[in-house]
């Protein structure tokens, strides 16, 4: 479907191109002619975006980030264009040179991909990584116009201050067809082979223009069919594309080797850009102003970015630490430490914590009929099903294997037992599908209550003597610490017509 979008989009750029060789013959530089071309250029620009948008849809992994970054590279050139239509219709000093300064960088987003990976993408340009690049692009615009445009002061760009555009732009060609020759993935071969070709080719025909049989023509003339021809080649390789290999999916994010020295160099930007930007103040204080402020909004947005995945990192350590990977409850360390504030609280408020040591019933049954990995799966049902039960202040943690520890705050045993007979009622009434069949499950549960941070250890193994017990008369039952028999529910009297002792 957007494969036969793409093909009309192509045709309708070489539609358009015709008309270019049209308006060419007919106008040439004279009147409206120079307004037209750059029109249809624009045009076919907007056509060119659509292309390399339908190929980031139809691209995964690294190769969807290849082709954003030259939607971003190519927008930069519209916005270019866009300025250099406005000025063949009212010329301003002040758009024809940031005209100027936006087609000597337009590639520069495309360079970025030079960086991309292919085990290590996910599709999404790390934010980092853009910001560096925003940064390290300042910094080029203030040298250009530190060491070449300022000598030159002119409001149109002489041929001079042309060549590191094509210093640059021939080190980017460079770097992709290198990188296609050393890449080992046929994407990357087929991605920055056909990428590097064409921007050795767009680069020449450039240097013909300027230094070549271009020299004396105008916007309009000939020329400018080549130039529209370059904007149909990268849309002819993005519909032509098609990606071979299913990106790598990384388990862990990208390291940074010597990131303290890569955090050196970023701390550096800024003070190149202000440095930089003092000298270009005397000459142009807005140009300045606007590299020193931008450099300013990319270190703060840095800033940030680092903080906030900082802190999410920090929470997500904390998550991880504290919770129990299978079942996603809290752990046995982190439920202990719950049971340890409550006590304490419980000493201040003078009210009785509720403890529930929970066993399932017969759970090697379900791993050896069924298999672990269906067990698994009962194991995370139960967890939900208890966890579904208790109130929102009770906390619920997997203490062992299959067993789980309930903490109810405020609860005596009366209110515990009848929690604990909640829970056991509801699993047992719930048929579980696990390996392809249906399951039932019993839970044995043991009550009893804390009300001093002494009580830790009391509470635990009274509980845990309970659940023993439990077991030992029948299983599928609540049994209080200490206490007369509490039934299998099937007849037992409620846990407030009996006596409890803790
Ligand atoms: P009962 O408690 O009623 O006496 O019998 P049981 O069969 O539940 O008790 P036992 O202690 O003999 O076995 C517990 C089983 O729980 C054995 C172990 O393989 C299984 N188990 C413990 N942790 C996990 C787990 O994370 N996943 C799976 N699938 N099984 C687990
Ligand atoms: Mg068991
Ligand atoms: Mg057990």
């Amino acid at each position: 479907m957007t494969l036969s979008r793409s093909r009309i989009i192509v045709a309708a750029a070489f539609l358009l191109w015709l008309v270019h060789v049209g308006v060419c013959i007919s106008l040439g530089a004279n009147g409206r002619g120079p307004f037209l071309s750059d029109l249809i250029q624009f045009a076919i620009g907007g056509l060119l975006i659509g292309s390399l948008l339908l190929a980031a849809d139809r691209s995964e992994g690294m190769a969807r980030a290849f082709w954003r970054l030259a939607v971003f590279a190519y927008g930069l050139w519209m916005v270019a264009q866009g300025l250099g239509v406005y000025n063949d219709l009212a010329r301003t000093p002040v758009v024809s040179w940031v005209t100027n300064l936006l087609f000597c960088f337009w590639f520069a987003p495309l360079a970025m991909a030079l960086f991309l990976g292919p085990k290590h993408e996910t599709g999404r340009i790390d934010a980092i990584l853009v910001l560096d690049f925003v940064q390290a692009m300042l910094i080029c615009v203030a040298a250009y116009v530190y060491f070449f445009y300022l000598p030159k002061s002119d409001t149109v760009l002489s041929h001079e201050v042309w060549a590191p555009y094509f210093g640059g732009y021939a080190l980017v060609a460079l770097a992709f067809v290198l990188r296609a020759i050393f890449a080992h993935s046929r994407d990357v071969r087929v991605l920055y082979g056909s990428m590097g070709l064409f921007l050795s080719l767009s680069g020449c025909v450039d240097a013909l223009y300027y230094y070549g049989p271009g020299q004396n023509l105008k916007t309009g003339q000939w020329f400018d069919l080549l130039w529209s021809l370059l904007l149909v080649v990268p849309m002819i390789i993005a519909t032509a594309w098609k990606q071979a290999e299913a990106p790598v999916i990384p388990l862990e994010p990208p390291r940074r080797e010597k990131r303290i020295y890569a955090e050196i160099s970023y701390l550096l930007y800024p003070v190149l850009v202000l440095i930089m930007s003092l000298r270009i103040a005397q000459q142009r204080l807005m140009l300045a102003a606007l590299v020193v402020m931008l450099s300013f909004v990319s270190s703060s947005a840095r800033m940030l970015v680092t903080q906030n995945r900082m802190m999410l990192a920090k929470e997500a350590l904390r998550r991880e630490a504290s919770r129990d990977s299978l079942t996603s409850l809290w752990n046995h360390k982190a439920i202990l430490e719950i049971l340890e504030r409550e006590l304490v609280r419980s000493e201040r408020d003078h009210q009785p914590v509720g403890v529930i040591m929970v066993d399932v019933d017969h759970f090697k049954n379900v791993n050896d009929s069924r298999g672990h990995a269906a067990g698994d799966a009962v194991l995370r049902i139960i967890a939900s099903g208890i966890a579904a039960m208790v109130r929102p202040y009770d906390s619920v943690g997997r203490y062992g294997g299959e067993e789980f520890l309930i903490i109810a705050p405020g609860c005596g045993v009366g209110e515990t037992w009848e929690l604990a007979e909640r829970v056991r009622t509801h699993v047992a009434s719930c048929s579980i599908m696990a390996g392809g069949a249906t399951v039932h499950v019993t839970l044995s549960l043991g009550v009893a209550t804390g009300e001093s941070s002494a009580d830790l250890e009391k509470a635990l193994s009274g509980a845990d003597a309970a659940l023993y017990r439990a077991k030992a008369a029948g299983r599928n039952r609540v049994e209080p610490s200490l206490g007369r028999a509490a039934g299998a529910g099937q007849g037992s009297a409620s846990a407030a017509e009996r006596d409890f002792w803790i």
